[in-house]
């Protein structure tokens, strides 16, 4: 009798247990894809127990939920790409800041808020992208230089709608002032072989085909076309090797301001920086891992080792607006 009410004790505890499993849980609102997220967060659950639950959707509307949610949000964390969008949460007051040694040892100090709102997990550059049939070797040299009449009617870019070109312009603006970066800005379209094109994707395709010879591009979509068409007749050029290096950003994660969990938040930030984590979060969308003690993966190594710029990405964000009205003025659309 004993026995029996001792297992049936035991039975409640299991089954208590499982309704309970997850001690503890933390909600990201997710600009990055689920195939990539979603084994990185089944490895923390595994590793740690604790529950992480996401929603996915577009910087923009997901920037704007957690604004009119408010404090009634579920969500501890945001995670997007771009300094210029994680910059555009701090703005908005989305995220708070964060006071944690790990992340400032693992991240190098230009990839993340020097406020401390968001932190780069992963680095993307911005480079130049050439067909290996039309251009010749020394032929680059700079971002600059693609406006040099050698270039005239070769060149190919993406809409500076997109905000990666807004950063890429609003680092121009903080590296040369906005004199000369509008003077950069319109040799490039001086130089234009075709209208902008809607994604990095297109810009490269037409280059394949022939309707221009160089373009700039982040590094992940080349890895994408490349896996797709191995034979592809395009190649990656590190500019400014001389000078300021590469144009770099990231993508990364911040604590939301009305986080319910915000010490989990911090504890699932810091661990995606860590080294077992970086890799995995790196790899699967073929971007170089931001903590330097993680070597990128064999393809994106493949591409050779660059010297990027230093600049905090966070004057991207600074400068989005002026980077807006200096392609405009410029005539880039
Ligand atoms: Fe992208």
């Amino acid at each position: 009798m004993v026995k029996k009410i001792v297992l049936s004790l035991l039975v409640l505890l299991c089954a208590g247990s499982i309704s309970s499993a997850f001690a503890e849980q933390v909600v990201v609102y997710s600009a990055r894809n689920e195939h990539l997220i979603q084994p990185l967060f089944e490895a923390y659950t595994k590793e740690t127990g604790v529950e992480v639950k996401f929603a996915t959707g577009k910087s923009g509307p997901l920037m704007e939920r957690l604004k009119s949610e408010g404090e009634n949000t579920q969500a501890d964390v945001l995670m997007t790409v771009d300094a210029g969008n994680l910059w555009q949460a701090t703005q908005e007051g989305l995220l708070r800041p964060v006071d944690s040694k790990m992340l400032q040892t693992n991240i190098p100090s230009h990839l993340r808020d020097p406020e401390n709102n968001w932190f780069g997990l992963s680095v993307r550059a911005r480079t130049i992208v050439y067909s290996t049939e039309r251009v010749k070797d020394g032929e680059l040299t700079t971002y600059e230089a693609l406006g040099d009449a050698e270039f005239k009617n070769r060149l190919c870019l993406r809409t500076s709608k997109k905000v990666y070109n807004q950063s890429l312009v609003g680092m121009m603006i903080a590296e040369h002032g906005e004199k000369r970066a509008e003077e950069i800005v319109s040799s490039w379209v001086a130089n234009l072989a075709t209208d902008p094109f809607s994604n990095d994707t297109k810009m490269m395709q037409a280059i394949e085909a022939g309707q221009c010879d160089v373009g700039i591009v982040n590094t992940y979509y080349f890895g994408r076309l490349q896996k797709k068409q191995p034979e592809i007749k395009l190649a990656l050029f590190w500019p400014n090797q001389d000078g300021s290096g590469v144009h770099v950003n990231v993508s990364g994660a911040g604590v939301t301001k009305y986080a319910k969990n915000p010490a989990g938040a911090i504890k699932l930030i810091e661990w995606l920086s860590s080294e077992k984590a970086q890799n995995l979060y790196a790899d699967g969308n073929m971007e170089y891992p931001v903590n330097p003690a993680v070597k990128p993966s064999k393809v994106v190594a493949a591409w050779g080792d660059f010297k990027g710029n230093l600049i905090n990405v966070s004057r991207a964000g600074e400068l989005q607006t002026d980077a807006i009205k200096l392609m405009d003025r410029a005539g880039y659309r």
